[in-house]
């Protein structure tokens, strides 16, 4: 056995192998050390190999689902190895030898398809990167729905694309993942990677692995693809064809996504602005938990991907947005469509698994109830059309509607063919509905007749022997068999009954028999229960290949379902929030009225009587870059923030929180919000600042927008200062690009006297008997000062620190800068004397005191403690 392990091993060197051993998958070696070590299960040892012990665990084949979900997330590859032959059959060639395995499966991350190893709303993509004629070029899929998808991208984009899909694997070239200048971009996705020959992604080879998939001459027909794209998108489809084992998921043919149909967002802007997880990595508290009202697992995904990638064709945007409006009109059919949707199973999920050959039962049921949903949803939109004065609906519900379509023969075929509520695994047996197969019928009876007689058999045996007690019972070893206590027992293994009942077993207190007649029946019921269940594998597989052939319709009845179930869901999330339609267009406007952050809003609104208080924002030609100053907590970062947003909830073609929105398409998305250190990577805060800005000086164009709170923070001030200024004149006269700058540095303001586009804003704030209120309003002009200090105070620190802080802060002020700065160094000795506690005078001795220090406060009881305020008073003497 060790033998054929270690063959099998040697041929996936880099996968955790799962070797089939009766009911376990077992592990050896290595792969046993590590996989314990991830599992947290025990290490053992079996038999020796060169004469060491060999490390092993496992396990159980019925529960491998979850172990195998804990690899991939940790890392790992796994090769399932399983038996492929009958352990008989192995026999007949000799007692010592071994049954025959091989791998059936290789699980990595990009390739999932079961509903345990999968979140439930949210993509797997598997990617693949591929470099030809000097351009490179990604193919991505998600094999849960057969999108698949390439495009072309280049060094400087592809961190953002791949920040856009997400990938839960990533193919790459060897020499590309080792090239210097994609280092950085990689080290982000190392958990992803899977590095392959170079040769893999060869686009000659890839050209024939494509047109050979989808069995046409030329792929002219699906597109003008670059040999790049067919270098990435042949790897992938010879990648899945080795780790599938040839049983290939269905898919589309590819589709090509020109360069910039989205709007470039690195992964910096992503994380600063919390698109879909927040800066610790999880879903709370971000944008798409803030809007995701969807009902179905494939919208809450559709979702999830529109937001990660909004278009930047106005055409294609109102397109999306005339849904939303379609069902904003018509409350009551959105109403009627999401009970529909919330009804109905997710069809895409077991589409996939059909299509791969791992569905079951349950899933064909899935598939019937939501197509029956489906149809009736179509009738649905089909009865508001009719109504409308104003004739069809929009285009994409129109187009939603009509693929639906219709399925009613394959929906009453499914639905007669299964029960209710069919098992998980087809093997199980019994989901097979009555009347659906005659011949199972007629198993079925067989069985259940025998089954009959059995039970009147125990009854003939009882008058027979005498023995009231004696019953017939079944277990899988001995199947049906008479037992009786202890003493009858005796008495039956002799004549006249021993000639009927044979015996099996004699137990503690009870003793088994069998009768000729009973192991006739058993073996009866036996048979009838094999054809039976071979019958209804036959049935499933049947049913699978009657949906697998209409693959294509189901599949875009899908993708409609989730199409409508976004689009009323935004509707709702419209109506409930009081949000507007914007309008998007090839401008390069940008006038947000009354504009609110949506997380910020639902947090403030939570926790506090306050309500959030919305603002303006004006990019117009005259003005597109706006300086923002004001104090810390006065809300520059949420006002920044809040336009971002909007401009990504208009351009995913949603609804915005403001009361009117106007807004020119924006290419590419920048935002540099709050520094972080990014000491995993080894960077420090100022250098991550610096990367960042870099980026965007380098990247952002006329039609980007660009959010940049505080730049220059993480050193001297004088510096930071000197790099903020270069910044905002960059960023004015180079990228022309709209912006929002928020700044400490109040002297950047005097930049609008030279910069014609520069608008200088600040965030209101009133003073009220030494402390600071924010008013959370933004209007034209600077702020005088930032109120540091003020804020300081309000976070409590200690009053000889604010205080001191305070004469600093005169000083500077009065001074001429450098010269205040050197004076202070100069009295720095007499500073920090001054610093010092004021010793306290030597008190003088008071009773009160004295009487006070005695007592522990911890220890007194409420009665005590009164009494203790007579006394004290008593001691004044008043
Ligand atoms: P800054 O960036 O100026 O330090 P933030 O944008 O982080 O300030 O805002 C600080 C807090 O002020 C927020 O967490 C929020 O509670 C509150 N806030 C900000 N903007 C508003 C607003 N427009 N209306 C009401 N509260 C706001």
């Amino acid at each position: 056995m060790m033998v054929q392990y270690l063959e099998i091993k040697g041929q996936y060197p880099d996968y955790l192998l799962f070797y089939r051993m009766g009911d376990f998958y077992e592990l050896f070696f290595d792969d046993a050390v590590k996989a314990a070590e991830a599992l947290d299960i025990t290490l053992t040892k079996r038999g020796k190999h060169q004469g060491d012990d060999i490390p092993m665990c496992g396990v159980p084949v019925h529960a491998a689902d979850g172990y195998l979900a804990k690899l991939i997330r940790k890392g790992f590859r796994v090769a399932v190895c399983e038996q492929i032959e009958d352990p008989a059959e192995a026999k007949k060639r000799g007692s010592k030898s071994v049954v025959k395995r091989d791998v059936v499966r290789l699980v990595t991350a990009g390739t999932l398809t079961e509903e345990t190893l999968l979140d439930a709303r949210s993509h797997n993509y598997l990617a693949a990167l591929g470099r030809a004629e000097g351009a490179l070029a990604l193919a991505w899929l998600d094999i849960s729905t057969g999108d698949f998808c390439t495009g072309p991208t280049t060094i400087l984009d592809l961190e953002a694309d791949l920040a856009r899909l997400q990938p839960g694997e990533l193919l790459v070239p060897e020499t590309l993942g080792a090239a210097a200048e994609l280092h950085e971009t990689f080290d982000q996705w190392h958990q992803a990677l899977t590095p392959l020959a170079a040769a893999r992604f060869n686009s000659l080879r890839g050209e024939e692995v494509l047109k050979r998939q989808f069995a046409v001459a030329s792929l002219d027909g699906f597109g003008a693809f670059s040999r790049a794209e067919m270098a990435a998108a042949g790897a992938l489809v010879a990648y899945l064809d080795d780790t599938q084992k040839g049983v290939l998921p269905r898919m589309r043919p590819p589709q090509r996504v020109e360069a910039h149909a989205t709007v470039a967002i690195d992964a910096a802007t992503r994380r600063s602005l919390e698109l879909t997880r927040n800066q610790q990595g999880e879903r709370g508290g971000t944008l798409l938990s803030c809007i995701d009202r969807t009902v179905t697992g494939a919208g809450a995904r559709l979702l999830a991907e529109r937001l990660s990638a909004p278009l930047t064709d106005p055409a294609a945007i109102n397109g999306r947005l005339d849904a939303v409006a379609w069902f904003l009109e018509r409350p009551t059919v959105a109403g009627r469509l999401r009970e529909a949707l919330r009804a109905s199973p997710d069809m895409e999920r077991a589409l996939s698994r059909l299509s791969v050959g791992r569905g079951g039962p349950r899933d064909l049921l899935a598939i019937a109830q939501a197509l029956a949903q489906a149809a009736d949803i179509r009738q649905l939109i089909a009865q508001a059309a009719e109504t409308e004065p104003l004739g069809a609906p929009p285009i994409v519900v129109k187009s939603a509607a009509e693929d639906l379509g219709e399925h009613a023969e394959l929906v009453a075929l499914l639905a007669g063919a299964l029960i209710e509520d069919p098992p998980l695994i087809a093997r199980d047996g019994g989901f097979v509905a009555p009347g659906h197969d005659a011949r199972l019928d007629e198993l079925r009876t067989l069985r259940d007749k025998s089954r009959q007689l059995i039970a009147g058999l125990q009854g003939q045996y009882r008058d027979h022997t005498g023995v009231a007690s004696l019953k017939v019972k079944h277990n899988n070893v001995l199947g049906y068999f008479i037992e009786v206590p202890q003493n009858h027992g005796e008495r039956m293994l002799k004549p006249p009954f021993n000639e009927v009942y044979i015996h099996r077993q004699t137990m503690a207190g009870a003793v088994r028999f069998n009768t000729a007649e009973l192991a006739e029946l058993d073996s009866k019921i036996g048979r009838a229960a094999d054809q039976a269940l071979a019958c209804e594998l036959q049935i499933f597989e049947d049913l699978s290949s009657e949906v697998t052939a209409h693959w294509a319709g189901v599949s875009l009845a899908a993708r409609a379902l989730a199409v409508l179930d976004v689009s009323a869901a935004l509707a709702d999330l419209a109506a409930a929030r009081n949000w507007c339609r914007p309008e998007v267009d090839g401008s390069l406007a940008f006038e947000i009225r009354a504009g609110r952050h949506p997380v910020v809003e639902a947090a403030v609104a939570a926790q506090s009587q306050a309500s959030f208080v919305a603002n303006d924002c004006d990019l117009g030609e005259a003005r597109r870059l706006w300086l923002v100053t004001g104090p810390n907590m006065a809300g520059k970062s949420t006002f920044l923030r809040q336009n971002a947003l909007i401009a990504v909830l208009a351009q995913m073609g949603a609804y915005v929180p403001a009361a009117s929105a106007r807004l020119g398409v924006v290419d590419r998305l920048f935002s540099r919000v709050g520094a972080s250190d990014d000491l995993a990577r080894g960077r420090s805060t100022f250098m991550v600042e610096m990367v960042e800005t870099a980026a965007i000086l380098n990247q952002a164009t006329e039609r980007s927008l660009v959010i940049l709170d505080e730049i220059g923070r993480g050193t001297a001030t004088y510096d930071g200062l000197s790099i903020a200024w270069a910044a905002v004149e960059h960023l004015h006269d180079v990228n022309r690009s709209r912006g929002l700058f928020a700044t400490h540095y109040h002297e950047l303001t005097a930049l609008a006297a030279r910069l014609g586009a520069l608008a200088p804003h600040t965030m209101k704030v009133k003073e009220w008997q030494g402390e600071v209120v924010f008013l959370h309003e933004v209007g034209p002009g600077a702020a005088d000062r930032s109120y540091g200090i003020q804020v300081a105070k309000l976070a409590g620190l200690p009053r000889s620190v604010i205080s001191r802080a305070q004469a600093v802060l005169e000083k500077l002020e009065t001074g001429e800068q450098s010269g205040a700065v050197a004076t202070l160094a100069e009295d720095l000795p007499l500073f920090s004397a001054h610093l010092k506690r004021p010793a306290p005078a030597p008190a003088e001795k008071s009773p009160v005191l004295e009487a006070l220090a005695a007592v522990n406060p911890d220890e007194i009881s409420a009665r005590e403690a009164l009494e203790l305020v007579y006394r004290l008073r008593g001691l004044l003497g008043e």
